[in-house]
């Protein structure tokens, strides 16, 4: 049966995406978005797609109560909360920490106050493999030591804590899930990862480059150790993170008592950055040319996951390849030239 399920930060990269799945799966949805980072026309469009009239947004900043309240109150009791809304440029939250505190942590705990006054102890929170810092063994278990380095990920890890002290404190269920890389977008190519200006990921950066946008990748740095001394990730489809989310959130709703959940959602392989531009090439016959250029500060060799606990706890496993990865965030690209920000 369809849940009602309130979504913060929707209209987003990840957020958008899982919308749409969520939406595709029969539940109403509310989303709360300043849009400080994303643009209505993502919400737009996600109900387009899912041929659902079944989502309701609520403009305004998750730090402010009376907007959660407004988005409580908008369409009946709320099942679930799904926690996207937050900031994460790792380099601007080493400039500007106390805006990280405050959107991050804060919002967070605006946010769970405002759920205990709806009596909704339901949450999913977007938590991030950056948590694990400069980890030396792999892949990157659940238990490992968690030593984040920079003020973006150190918010993280507080809000996962917090949440822990809710669930030990009375009956809440949550689930901390732990991204890895996400990238792609939907194969339809009418939503995707939007970022304003010069990307600083990786794979927003490559399908510029593809299309003419920018001249050549920068390579960070290839005298790391690891196989091509380039910098090793684990990428995963933005279309099988979202649909972790879903699987996450039908989880929790059917646990009976309180439940405190860290889940790591990648694939558990591991590529580099000259895997990801060949993979890129293979996938769309382009050549993508490339420099390599100095490391980047704060850049850490190596994050790959380990997906068993999230394979053996919800049943979900990342499905698919670097290909698809490709072949969708190259289609989206090329739809969308500037994104959200002109017609396509
Ligand atoms: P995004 O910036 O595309 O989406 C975040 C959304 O939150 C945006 O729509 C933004 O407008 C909204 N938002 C920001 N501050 C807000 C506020 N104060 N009130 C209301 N809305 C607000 O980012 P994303 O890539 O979709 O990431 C979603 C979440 O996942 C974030 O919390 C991020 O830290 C986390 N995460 C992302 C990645 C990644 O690589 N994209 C990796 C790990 C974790
Ligand atoms: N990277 C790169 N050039 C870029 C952007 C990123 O070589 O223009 C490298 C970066 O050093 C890292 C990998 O690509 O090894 C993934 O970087 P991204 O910023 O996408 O993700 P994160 O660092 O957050 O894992």
């Amino acid at each position: 049966m369809g849940q009602r399920i309130l979504i913060t930060g929707g209209a987003g990269f990840i957020g958008s995406h899982t919308c749409l799945v969520l939406l595709e799966a029969g539940h109403e949805l509310v989303v709360v978005d300043n849009f400080d980072n994303s643009s209505p026309e993502a919400l737009r469009r996600v109900e387009e797609l899912s041929e659902r009239s079944a989502l309701t947004v609520v403009e305004g900043d998750i730090r402010q109560p009376l907007v959660l309240d407004q988005a409580f109150r908008s369409r009946g009791a709320i099942d679930g909360v799904i926690h996207f809304a937050g900031l994460k440029a790792v380099g601007e939250s080493v400039a500007d920490p106390l805006r990280y505190w405050d959107v991050n942590l804060n919002g967070s705990r605006v946010l769970a106050a405002a759920m205990e006054q709806h009596g909704c102890r339901t949450l999913v929170f977007s938590s991030t493999s950056t948590v694990y810092g400069e980890p030396e063994q792999f892949p990157l278990r659940e238990d490992m030591t968690t030593a984040p380095v920079h003020p973006y990920a150190q918010t993280k890890l507080a809000v996962e804590q917090m949440l822990e002290a809710l669930c030990r404190s009375s009956s809440w269920r949550v689930a901390c899930l732990r991204y890895f890389n996400p990238v792609g977008a939907h194969p339809s190519g009418q939503i995707g990862e939007d970022p304003l200006g010069v990307p600083n990921n990786l794979f927003p950066f490559i399908t510029q480059v593809a299309a003419g946008r920018r001249d050549r990748l920068q390579v960070f740095g290839d005298d790391y150790p690891t196989n091509d001394g380039t910098g090793i990730r684990d990428y995963i489809h933005v279309m099988d993170l979202a649909e972790a989310h879903a699987v996450t959130l039908d989880h929790l709703l059917q646990q009976p008592v309180s439940s405190c959940l860290t889940l790591n959602i990648g694939t558990g392989t591991g590529l580099s950055v000259l895997d990801v531009v060949k993979g890129f090439e293979t996938a769309t016959g382009l050549t993508i040319p490339f420099d390599v250029v100095e490391r980047r500060p704060g850049d850490v060799p190596r994050l790959q996951a380990c997906p068993e606990q999230a394979k053996t706890v919800l049943g979900w496993t990342a499905r698919r390849s670097l290909q698809e990865m490709c072949r969708d965030g190259w289609a989206w690209q090329q739809a969308n030239p500037m994104g959200y920000r002109q017609p396509a």
